[in-house]
């Protein structure tokens, strides 16, 4: 399949002349390309027409992990091999090498970004359920200059929807510091690495006796897209990680949450990876906030 007539493709060196570049045309006439892993399929099967096409790659402001005193800061056109070869990462964030080393196959993981995924946000997708249980913070620069910062609970609207507006470019996403802190995330696919049927991610933090005082739970593969299961994180806080509490928590959400029944798989198949996932994933987030391996 070949693309309709792209008339100009650009390959800037920094963000602001990204988004000069964008606002030369009406909305969604010019789009940008990060690792190509989504947008290449939709350009080539014309389910998208742009005119003109931004490509991110040459933009070195755009990459790199930064873990200091604050956080992590990601650039948005950090590769999944990034992440997965990232050592420094925090048992607090341990749960972006889970999701990023079993993206796909090595040619996706070589090319497609966090901050591709993130405005992708296609409803199976591992990254935005995984940035959407830690927290994160993205940061967007519109074509006035003006930069704002939005929560990813906000910036994900739906099945391949998000905030960010027609001018605005995905800078970074920003994680802050956290102690004490544990997360996981877990998917199962029909293929091994391929999208999920259901992906489960658990951001855990206790308190100096080893209790849960707050906890975030998301999951991908479901119909509406990347979610958060505030059921299941009430009943972990206050826990220590005990099974049974872990088992009541994910049976609460399976019984809560909207799984739908598709090629892949049927409502009750979906509930129970849920179930069985979810015990795993969070079972290893309270251990990695306790420090262990
Ligand atoms: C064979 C195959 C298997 C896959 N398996 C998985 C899997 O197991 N798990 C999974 O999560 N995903 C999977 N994917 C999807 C993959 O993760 C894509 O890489 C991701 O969805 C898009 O990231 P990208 O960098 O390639 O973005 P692109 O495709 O280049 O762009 C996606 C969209 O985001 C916009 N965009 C990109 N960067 C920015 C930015 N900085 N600011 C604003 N807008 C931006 C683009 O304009 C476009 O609309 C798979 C893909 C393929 C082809």
């Amino acid at each position: 399949m070949y693309p309709a007539v792209i008339e100009e493709y650009v390959r800037p060196t920094t963000v602001e002349d990204a988004v000069d570049v964008l606002g030369r045309y009406p909305g969604g006439e010019a789009i940008f390309l990060a690792g190509g892993q989504s947008v290449m399929q939709a350009i080539k099967s014309r389910m998208m027409r742009p005119r003109c096409v931004i490509d991110l790659q040459d933009i070195s402001s755009l990459k790199g992990i930064a873990v200091n005193a604050d956080g992590i800061r990601l650039g948005a056109m950090v590769r999944y091999v990034d992440i997965v070869r990232c050592a420094e990462l925090p048992p607090a964030y341990a749960a972006l090498r889970d999701a990023a080393q079993h993206v796909g196959d090595r040619q996706v993981r070589n090319r497609g970004t966090i901050g591709g995924s993130c405005c992708w946000n296609y409803l199976a997708s591992c990254l935005p359920a995984t940035v959407l249980a830690l927290g994160g913070t993205m940061m967007l620069l519109r074509q006035d200059g003006h930069r704002r910062e939005m929560a990813v609970d906000d910036f994900l609207i739906g099945p391949l929807e998000t905030a960010r507006g027609d001018d605005e470019i995905l800078t970074a996403i920003h994680f802050k510091a956290a102690t004490r802190t544990g997360s996981a995330y877990q998917k199962w696919g029909l293929l091994k690495d391929a999208l999920p049927v259901v992906g489960v991610c658990v951001k855990v933090s206790l308190d100096g006796d080893g209790r849960c005082i707050a906890a975030r739970i998301s999951l991908s593969g479901l119909a509406a897209g990347a979610q958060r299961a505030p059921g299941g994180e009430i009943v972990l806080v206050g826990s220590a990680g005990e099974t049974g509490i872990i088992e009541k928590a994910f049976a609460m959400i399976a019984e809560q949450v909207d799984a739908q029944s598709d090629q892949w798989a049927n409502s009750a198949y979906r509930q129970q990876l849920i179930r069985t996932l979810g015990r795993e994933v969070a079972t290893r987030a309270f251990g990695r906030a306790r420090g262990e391996s």
